[in-house]
């Protein structure tokens, strides 16, 4: 057996893993990296193959749409196995700054396996190997969450993970989650032609801004997609072609060609022995502490296995802060106010920091600033004009949240996402200089209109001080 004593072991090389073990072989630690699987993780398997696959359904969607430019072309047919060939194109090209080469270069020892914890310091690879590092980084990711819905494990279904496997094009898709991903795929697979139903036992997109959220589930209903949100699930079956999903309390069967399950994700610790390293396991994932250590002070956790957002951003967020914490003695905190998310639908929809709702469960004193795309240039030009920016900002100005909903909301939100992890004043958005015409020129005058408040408080307030004389 070789014994292996580098500063780091990161175990797990998706997008959290990999940034950790860059950072810290960058600044000169020894490290290793065990990988049992393929390099890239979820971002390479799950994210980017599903990104594509969003973005074929949009220059579809598009197509149909040309008609409104004053453009007469036929309608986009899909070739399922060229549609395939692309989306797995995509993750080629994206695949070599995640390879095993490039961090071997880097001067990373990468170690192919699972790995296991022997005791609170050792950890086995196999029967080859033992790592007794001086710090550990559990970034193992995580599973699709199975529902309990009986006859489950007896029906072929995909996951959320599945897509790079899917060997023909489903016709008439079932969905089961209403999560983002299950949103995101529902539009994308019924704008590429199959006819979808969602089922959900709870509201669909119920932690969004309930505006925002309307606005996309209407367009999904407007593209054909069947959202059924709080149905009862009380089992599924094989048919001759695919699979019935029955529904409690009377509301009927739904049958489709597959059925995908999208219900979110559950943390990926299968084969770690995380009890005889000591480390602790809440209902959520490992339990870490703000500076991502866990219950064992050797062992930090990051990502989507600590039960955080399952983000890319997220991830690679933490490696940068357990670099810092695990080896450099800093005392990073993890900020999840100022986390940015995006729903990839058409329209996308993107926040940052709080909602309405989260500010009024608060009890603080706040204002909300709106304006919609239907009066931004650039959005009519485009034909994209649904949706709208609803900002939170305190009473005195400072940014507190964001939504934005409609064309490009996923960039938009980045100026955003600094004004409120800075708590930057809303009147320096409304003094911003942008080029014409942008969408961006929707937040900025979503901010103005909190000067306009101002002002015309100040002088109802100076009116009514007259009329008191
Ligand atoms: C369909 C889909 C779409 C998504 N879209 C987006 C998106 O648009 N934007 C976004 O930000 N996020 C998205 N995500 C989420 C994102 O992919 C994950 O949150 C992110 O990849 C998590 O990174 P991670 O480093 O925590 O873990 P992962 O990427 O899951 O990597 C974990 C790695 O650990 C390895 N591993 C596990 N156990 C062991 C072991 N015992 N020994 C050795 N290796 C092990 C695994 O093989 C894997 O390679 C999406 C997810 C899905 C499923």
């Amino acid at each position: 057996v070789e014994l292996v004593k580098p500063d780091l072991c990161v175990i797990g090389a998706g997008a959290g893993g990999l940034d950790a073990a860059a950072g810290a072989a960058l600044a000169g630690k020894s490290v290793v990296l065990v990988e049992q699987d393929k390099f890239g993780g979820r971002r390479l398997t799950s994210a980017v193959p599903s990104r594509a696959l969003i973005a074929a359904a949009r220059a579809a969607h598009r197509l149909a749409d040309a008609e409104g430019f004053g453009l007469t072309v036929s309608p986009a047919q899909v070739d399922f196995d060229k549609l395939r060939a692309h989306l797995e194109r995509v993750v080629a090209g994206l695949a070599m700054d995640s390879s095993k080469e490039r961090f071997t270069g880097m001067g990373v020892r990468v170690i192919e396996g699972a790995a296991q914890f022997i005791n609170r310091r050792r950890l086995a690879v196999g029967e080859a190997i033992d790592v007794r590092a001086q710090r550990y980084v559990i970034a193992t990711g995580s599973l699709p969450a199975l529902p309990e819905i009986s006859g489950l494990a007896e029906v072929p279904y995909l996951t959320d993970d599945g897509l790079l496997g899917l060997a023909e094009f489903p016709r008439r898709l079932v969905v089961i989650g209403a999560s983002a991903v299950g949103l995101e795929l529902a539009q994308a697979f019924r704008r590429l032609g199959a006819d979808v139903t969602v089922l959900d036992t709870a509201e669909p997109l119920a932690q969004e801004d309930a505006e925002c959220a309307r606005v996309v589930l209407d367009a999904l209903t407007r593209d054909g997609v069947t959202v059924r949100g709080n149905v009862a699930i009380e089992s599924v079956a094989k048919t001759s072609d695919g699979v019935a999903v029955t529904l409690g309390d009377g509301q009927g069967v739904v049958s489709g060609t597959h059925l995908l399950i999208a219900c979110g994700r559950r943390p990926n610790v299968d084969g770690l022995a995380l009890d005889k390293a000591r480390v602790k396991l809440g209902p959520q994932g490992i339990i870490v502490n703000p500076g991502l250590r866990t219950s064992n002070r050797h062992i930090y956790a990051l990502g989507a296995v600590t039960g955080a957002q399952p983000f890319i951003h997220v991830a690679r967020q933490h490696a940068g802060l357990i670099v810092q914490n695990a080896l450099f003695g800093r005392s990073a905190r993890v900020d999840a106010e100022a986390l940015p998310r995006l729903i990839m639908t058409d329209p996308e929809l993107a926040h940052v920091g709080l909602t309405d709702a989260e500010a009024e469960r608060r009890k603080l004193d706040f204002r909300v600033l709106r304006w919609p795309y239907a009066e931004n240039d650039r959005a009519r030009i485009e034909r994209a004009a649904q949706g709208h920016i609803k900002v939170v900002t305190s009473r005195r100005g400072r940014v507190l949240g964001v939504t934005i909903v409609g064309e490009g909301a996923g960039d938009m939100i980045a100026i955003w996402s600094h004004a409120v992890g800075k708590g930057v004043d809303i009147r320096a958005l409304a003094g911003i200089l942008l080029p014409y015409p942008t969408f961006s020129d929707i937040g900025k005058r979503a901010a103005t209109t909190y000067l306009t408040l101002a002002f015309k408080r100040t002088w109802a307030r100076r009116i009514l001080g007259l009329l008191g004389r």
